[in-house]
């Protein structure tokens, strides 16, 4: 089947989780009414049974409209927004939002509050004026397509956006961050590969959250990318009930390494409104990464970051620079000493 048949195909509604499942729709209803619901055939496929961790990815949860306090926009994006399609935080590299949509919508999503809405579809006008303000900037060297999800475009609006970004001179590399591999891999077809492998370097991120996610669709997926000499590497949000477990996160970087992923970051999950039950605390990230050392290829072990909100930019986590665990946790950094609000207590 091809890959937009397997994007028609999958389930949207509460009622199809219904049927599937033998549960009641009645309480996702305003989940998937107030963020959107989508789940392919290949991901509904790997849920083995109700609450296992592919389940806690992709399955609305009455969790995610508990009242909190916590922000829509966590990481204070559109300060750093110099016109609507782009982020510019740090000087040499941006992103630019060129999807709002993806294969499959996380319920622990950074921007749930605006993927799959009219909120990040962004007009062809304002991609290429985000290209514009690219091209206007000679600082960028490093262009990061992203949204939503950037494979979900067709071949051929990719190919316009990577060949205009391309032939930019001070655009020295492109990557993207992409999520169909897991939850798509149909989508990484030959002619894909083939277009991409015309924009080196470039690079491609993917997002594997858990080790049951690496199955024969998806390893191959990435076997395809990395013959069409794809770098690739991964990016794992830290999650409760999914991957808090040194065990998991151990088999996860091996199994990635053994696909030519290369896993690079371990991000701490961001303060996003509707997301406070995938907190985990900053310590077990920190006991995470202490027990891969020495049992994990160094290479296969990521890099634990925290984008504190307020917009810093991503700050290293180590367990040799944990200062205090109180009402906020004091690391040092390569920026000074940061304070975090400590997330078991929230
Ligand atoms: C994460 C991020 C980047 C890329 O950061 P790297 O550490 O280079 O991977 C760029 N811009 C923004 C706004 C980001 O959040
Ligand atoms: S694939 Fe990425 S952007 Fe899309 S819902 Fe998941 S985390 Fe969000």
């Amino acid at each position: 089947m091809s890959w937009k048949s397997q994007l028609a195909n999958s389930i949207t509604t509460p009622e199809q989780l219904a049927t599937r499942f033998g549960i009641d729709p009645e309480p996702l209803r305003a989940v998937s009414a107030r963020y959107p619901l989508r789940i392919t055939p290949h991901t509904l496929d790997l849920i083995e049974k109700p609450g296992d961790p592919i389940w806690r990815q992709c399955i609305p949860d009455l969790n995610e409209l508990v009242v909190d306090n916590l922000p829509e926009d966590s990481l204070n994006e559109k300060s750093f927004s110099p016109v609507p399609a782009v982020v510019h935080r740090y000087p040499d590299r941006a992103l630019l939002l060129v999807s709002g949509q993806c294969a499959g919508y996380c319920r622990c999503c950074t921007r749930k509050n605006r993927v799959g809405t009219t909120a990040l579809a962004f007009s062809a006008e304002q991609i290429a004026a985000g290209i514009a303000y690219i091209q206007a900037t000679p600082g960028l060297r490093d262009v990061i397509l992203t949204g939503g999800d950037p494979l979900l475009l067709d071949d051929d609006r990719l190919e316009d956006i990577l060949a205009q970004l391309h032939a930019i001179p001070h655009v020295e590399i492109i990557r993207i961050g992409s999520r169909v591999p897991v939850t798509l891999p149909e989508r990484i077809t030959p002619q894909l590969c083939q277009l991409l492998a015309r924009f080196q370097p470039l690079y491609l991120n993917t997002h594997f959250n858990h080790p049951r996610e690496l199955v024969a669709a998806s390893i191959k997926a990435c076997a395809l990318l990395a013959d069409a000499g794809i770098p690739l590497g991964n990016q794992t949000v830290l999650l409760s009930g999914v991957n808090d477990d040194s065990e998991v996160m151990i088999e996860l970087c091996r199994g990635l390494l053994k696909m030519r992923v290369r896993p690079y970051y371990l991000h701490h999950l961001d303060q996003a409104r509707g997301t406070a039950h995938f907190r985990v605390p900053v310590e077990r990230g920190l006991e995470i990464i202490a027990a891969m050392r020495g049992r994990v290829s160094g290479m296969g072990i990521p890099q634990y970051v925290v984008d504190p909100p307020g917009g810093q930019g991503k700050v290293p986590l180590l367990p040799e620079n944990l200062l205090d665990v109180g009402e906020t946790i004091k690391v040092r950094t390569n920026c000074g000493i940061v304070e975090l609000p400590n997330c078991s207590l929230l």
